[in-house]
C-alpha cells in the first residue's frame, strides 16, 4: 500500500511549491467538496521505485478558534491523521515564528514521524538562520528550495527512512494471477456500498480477511462464474453482520490506494447526477493509474429516456479520455445490469494481461505502412523495422525503427487502433512507444 506523506505548516512558506515538486504535476483527486478555495489536495510521486501519496494541506494555526482558518485547521488535522509521516514546512528567510512551536507541539502529540523541512534556503549553506529550528524539537531541519528543486530529493529520502517497511506479501498475490483484483472508485453517494453489498449477497465468498486496523485495505475475494475475485475496499469497508457498511463516506487516500493494487477499476457513476467535476478528477485519476476500466453507470432504474441521452452525452463529452473503457448500465439496488458489468471486468482483464508476440506485432506493424506510411518530416522518414511488447496491464508496445521522433502523435492513434482491433483490446489502455535506434 503507498505510504501518505503530509505537507504542514503556516500559510505561504512554499507547501503547494513543494507538493508541485513532489507529485507528478497532476493534482490527482482534489477533494473540493467542502466548498473551500483550499483545503487538501492529493497527488502520486515517486521516488527511487517507491510510490507515495502526497496530501497538501492550507495553513495551518492550531488554535484557530472560528472561520476560515478553523476549517483550515480541521482540514490539516484530518491529513495528518490519514497520513504516515509528516514534512513539517518552514520559512527559514521568515525566521522561527510563535505559530511554528504551536504546530510543532501539535505535531508531538500526535506521535507522527515527522521531518522538518527549513525552506526557501536556496544560497544560504548550513548558517544560524536554518540552525534556529533546531529548537522546534523535531531534529536536523532539511534545508530545500522548492521553488529552485534543491534539497527535495534528500527531504523526500528522510522522509521515506521513518515509514515502516513494506510488508512483503504485496508480491505474494501478485503472483496469483488467477485473482482478479478490482477497485470500486467513484465520488460519495454513486451506490459503492451498494454495489459491494450486492456483490457479496449474490456470489460465494470465498473467505473473509478482515483485518485488525482500520489503516489496513481490505481485500473480500468472491467467486463468480468460477473466476476468483478480489474487492479492494475504497471506503473503509466494515462489516455489520451480514453486510459491509462504509465507515468513512469517501477517502481519497483509500481510493488512490485502491486503484494502485488494483488490475481492473470498476469507475462508478450515478446517473441521475450527471458527470461532476469529482467524477472527472476521478477518472483522470484512474487513466494516470494505466489500469483497466470498466465504467458502469449506476440507479440507471432511477432515470428516464431524457436523462438517458444526456447522460451519454455528459460521458462522452467530459470522460472522453476514457474512451476504451466499455459502458455498462447497472443498478446495484435492483440487481440488473450486473451479469455484463461481470462480463465486461474480465474482458477488461484479459485485455490488460493480453500476450503480444514480437512476430504479430511485427507484421500489424508493417501491414499498418504499407496501409498508409507515416509521414516524411523535412529529411527524415521514419522507417518502423519491429515492434515488441514492453510490459502488461497497461499493455505497452514498442515499435523500433529509425527517425521515430518524427512520428506524428496522430500516427501514434492510428496504429494504436490497428493494434487494439488486432487483438480486440476492451477496457485497458495501450501505450505506443517509439525507440529509434539511432
Ligand atoms: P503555501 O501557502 O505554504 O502553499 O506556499 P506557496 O507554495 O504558495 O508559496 C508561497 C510563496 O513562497 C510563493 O510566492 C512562492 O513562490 C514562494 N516560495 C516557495 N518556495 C520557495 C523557495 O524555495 N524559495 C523562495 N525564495 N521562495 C519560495
Ligand atoms: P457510496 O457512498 O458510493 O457507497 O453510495 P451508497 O451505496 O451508500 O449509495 C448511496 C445512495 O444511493 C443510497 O441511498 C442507495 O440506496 C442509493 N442507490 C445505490 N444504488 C442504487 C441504484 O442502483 N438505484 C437507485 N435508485 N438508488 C441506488
Amino acid at each position: 500500500m503507498k505510504p501518505v506523506i503530509a505537507l504542514v505548516g503556516r500559510p505561504n512558506v512554499g507547501k503547494s511549491t513543494l507538493f508541485n515538486r513532489m507529485t507528478k504535476s497532476r493534482d490527482a483527486i482534489v477533494a473540493d467538496f467542502a466548498g473551500l478555495t483550499r483545503d487538501r489536495h492529493y497527488g502520486d510521486g515517486k521516488l527511487g521505485g517507491r510510490d507515495y501519496i502526497v496530501i497538501d494541506t492550507g495553513g495551518f494555526e492550531p488554535d484557530a478558534s472560528s472561520g476560515i482558518v478553523r476549517e483550515m485547521a480541521k482540514q490539516t488535522r484530518q491529513a495528518v491523521a490519514e497520513a504516515d509521516a509528516i514534512v513539517f514546512v518552514v520559512d527559514v528567510r521568515a525566521g522561527l515564528s510563535a505559530q511554528d512551536h504551536d504546530i510543532a507541539r501539535y505535531l508531538r502529540t500526535t506521535g507522527k514521524p515527522v521531518v522538518l523541512a527549513a525552506n526557501k534556503a536556496e544560497g544560504m549553506q548550513e548558517g544560524p538562520q536554518i540552525a534556529e529550528f533546531y529548537e522546534l524539537g523535531l531534529g536536523a531541519p532539511v534545508p530545500v528550495s522548492a521553488a529552485h528543486g534543491q534539497g527535495v530529493r534528500s527531504l523526500v529520502e528522510a522522509a521515506l527512512e521513518l515509514l515502516p517497511p513494506l510488508p512483503d506479501d504485496e508480491d505474494a498475490t501478485e503472483a496469483d494471477a488467477r485473482v482478479i483484483r478490482l477497485a470500486v472508485a467513484g465520488r460519495p453517494n454513486v451506490g459503492k456500498s451498494t454495489l459491494i453489498n450486492t456483490w457479496l449477497g449474490e456470489e460465494r465468498l470465498v473467505a473473509f480477511d478482515l483485518p485488525g486496523t482500520t489503516r489496513d485495505a481490505i481485500r473480500v475475494p468472491l467467486e463468480h462464474n468460477g473466476q476468483v475475485f478480489e474487492i479492494i475496499d475504497t471506503a473503509g469497508l466494515r462489516r455489520k453482520g451480514r453486510v459491509f457498511e462504509a465507515i468513512e463516506k469517501f477517502s481519497v487516500v483509500k481510493t488512490l490506494q485502491a486503484i494502485a493494487q488494483a488490475h481492473v477499476v470498476v469507475l462508478l457513476l450515478d446517473a441521475t447526477q450527471g458527470v461532476s467535476d469529482q467524477d472527472a478528477h476521478i477518472a483522470g485519476y484512474v487513466l494516470d493509474s494505466g489500469r483497466a476500466v470498466v465504467m458502469a453507470v449506476n440507479k440507471w432504474d432511477a432515470v428516464d429516456d431524457y436523462q438517458r441521452q444526456m447522460l451519454e452525452r455528459s460521458i462522452a463529452q467530459r470522460l472522453a479520455f476514457l474512451r476504451f473503457a466499455p459502458i455498462v448500465h447497472i443498478s446495484a439496488l435492483r440487481r440488473q445490469g450486473l451479469g455484463p458489468l461481470w462480463k465486461a471486468i474480465a474482458q477488461a482483464h484479459e485485455s490488460a494481461f493480453k500476450k503480444m508476440t514480437t512476430p504479430v506485432l511485427t507484421r500489424l506493424i508493417h501491414e499498418a505502412v504499407e496501409h498508409q506510411a507515416p509521414k516524411r518530416s523535412g529529411m527524415f522518414r521514419p522507417k518502423l523495422r519491429y515492434a515488441h511488447q514492453g510490459g502488461m496491464n497497461p499493455p505497452v508496445v514498442v515499435v523500433h525503427g529509425n527517425s521515430l521522433e518524427h512520428v506524428t502523435d496522430a500516427y501514434k492513434r492510428y496504429l494504436e487502433g490497428r493494434i487494439r482491433d488486432h487483438f480486440k483490446l476492451v477496457g485497458t489502455p495501450l501505450r505506443v512507444e517509439m525507440r529509434s535506434s539511432r
